[in-house]
């Protein structure tokens, strides 16, 4: 099949039947509930610029399974150019956006699960490796967006999956039949997917032999019996609902999306098990998913820092503050901070290598380093657009009081910055600033910096694992002229 375009991965959405929850009630058309459909808008963003032939060459690829031409979110990397093409894409999709496009995760599961089943199958003979080529042909062929979930909502932290006193706070099998699997638990503030039309399962953590059952991974489609969701709620959500909102929600088309995705006794055929108590390579799907992902902020975050950059520097004009020293060193700290995760991401994809199954992976220290960064840059990023912005960003009036018969001239005369920008630019340019720092789009941007591909801690443990501190010290030891 062709590479879809924006409009037909919208509707080929109502087709899915999936099963979604908000505000305590199941949703009837998802598709044009007004708080989902700007995360749809991301993803289909996806889609639309695959068609562009400015960014062909970053948004597709050629399939190493039929040699034609499919969207790169469903691609294979064969090279570093590949990873650092990724990055590129990533990058592109934040400025066109300026939120989170959610399609990463099944990209970066995909690569992941395509080099740890071949190791899987090279230990122990199993099949999982075919099962995994065919479903990634299924969905590379027909275009499909996939969520790559991982975390599960975990319970106690201090206790292993089994030993949680409620056995399905860590996804995990139930029963197994000749011709598949049933499994139970959730997975908790996935990325897109309501958006998705399939579902890509991993397990969360290394395990023990006692946690086989919940070594678990496999796919089932959106509209898999005993599968729903509950839709994540952001700050400022419900002025989507306002009638006629648009200068009020900063960034009226696009936003990000998660939800906790609920099995309740889900079946999954053999043909789509990708492990199934291999309890030893858990560690190794996360590992790998967890390195691509954070290799991923290395490129998405920065085209939504590039956003923000712009909206700051367009807040300083519109008040008649871009001359001033210190706003243009507060622009160069934000250039800085933004390009040096985009080193990061660059780095890590260069020094990629081949795994065994032939794909290729990212250099883990330098991702998990990218990720490290991103807990902290768009934090200072956030920071420096709100001083530039000012105070205005989080006390000015609706858009209803600008529009309204009598106080509209008022607020319009009493908000005007320099002469000839009028003033609805200076709201629509503080209300972007808003929208990204403390509204919906900081899901996507400022919070999920900080916990999304992992939480700042676990990163420090990959950082430790791969540091090498052993051949530091050898070197220091040769200098120093010490012999023992
Ligand atoms: Fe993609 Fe970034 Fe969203 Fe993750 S946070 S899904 S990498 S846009
Ligand atoms: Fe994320």
């Amino acid at each position: 099949m062709a590479l879809m375009t924006g409009e037909q991965y919208i509707e080929s959405l109502r087709k899915l039947n999936t099963k979604v929850y908000m505000f305590g009630e199941q949703v009837e058309n998802f598709v044009d509930h007004p708080i989902i459909r700007p995360s749809i808008n991301s993803v289909a963003m996806t889609y639309e610029l695959a068609h562009d032939p400015e960014y062909e060459d970053l948004m597709t690829a050629t399939s190493i399974f039929t040699g034609n031409k499919v969207n790169r979110f469903t691609h294979l990397h064969q090279s570093t150019d590949d990873l650092r093409k990724k990055v590129k894409m990533l990058r592109l999709l934040g400025q066109k956006t300026a939120t989170c496009f959610q399609r990463c995760v099944g990209m970066d599961a995909f690569n992941a699960e395509f080099s740890t089943t071949y190791e899987v199958d090279q230990k122990y003979g199993t099949n999982y490796h075919e099962n995994f080529k065919k479903y990634l042909e299924y969905v590379s062929e027909n275009d499909l967006t996939v969520d790559g979930a991982m975390t599960d909502p975990k319970g106690d932290r201090g206790l292993s999956p089994s030993q949680q006193e409620d056995p399905d706070l860590f996804l995990h099998i139930v029963e197994k039949r000749p011709d598949g699997i049933v499994v139970r638990g959730a997975k908790a503030h996935q990325t897109g997917s309501i958006n998705s039309h399939e579902h890509l399962i991993m397990p969360t953590i290394a395990m023990r032999e006692e946690d086989k059952d919940y070594a678990v991974s496999f796919a089932v489609p959106s509209n898999a019996e005993g599968l729903y969701m509950i839709y994540g709620r952001q700050s400022c959500d419900t002025r989507k609902l306002e009638e006629g909102a648009d200068v009020d929600l900063g960034n009226k088309n696009f936003g990000g999306q998660e939800a906790l995705v609920v099995f309740d006794d889900v079946f999954v055929p053999n043909d789509r098990v990708f492990l199934c108590g291999e309890y030893e390579f858990a560690g190794m799907l996360v590992e790998r998913f967890a390195g691509y992902h954070r290799q991923s902020y290395g490129g998405c975050k920065v085209g939504v820092g590039d956003v923000l950059i712009g909206a700051a520097a367009l807040a300083a004009d519109y008040n008649g503050a871009a001359k001033a020293s210190h706003i243009k060193d507060k622009l160069i700290e934000m250039t800085h901070l933004n390009e040096t995760l985009y080193c990061c991401g660059i780095a890590c994809s260069a020094e990629g290598y081949p795994t065994e199954a032939g794909n290729y992976q990212i250099d883990l220290l330098l991702a998990n380093v990218c990720k490290q960064n991103v807990t902290r840059f768009p934090y200072d990023i956030t920071r420096l657009a709100e001083d530039i912005a000012g105070g205005l960003m989080v006390t000015m009036p609706s858009e209803k009081d600008f529009n309204a018969p009598k106080i509209g001239e008022v607020c319009k005369k009493y908000f005007k910055g320099v002469a000839g920008v009028p003033t609805v630019n200076r709201m629509r340019i503080l209300r972007l600033i808003e929208n990204m720092c403390l509204g919906t789009a900081a899901v996507g941007y400022r919070t999920e910096s900080l916990h999304g591909a992992g939480s700042p801690q676990a990163q420090r443990i990959m950082i430790a694992r791969q540091g090498n501190i052993q051949q530091k010290k050898e070197l220091a030891k040769v200098i120093a002229g010490i012999k023992e």
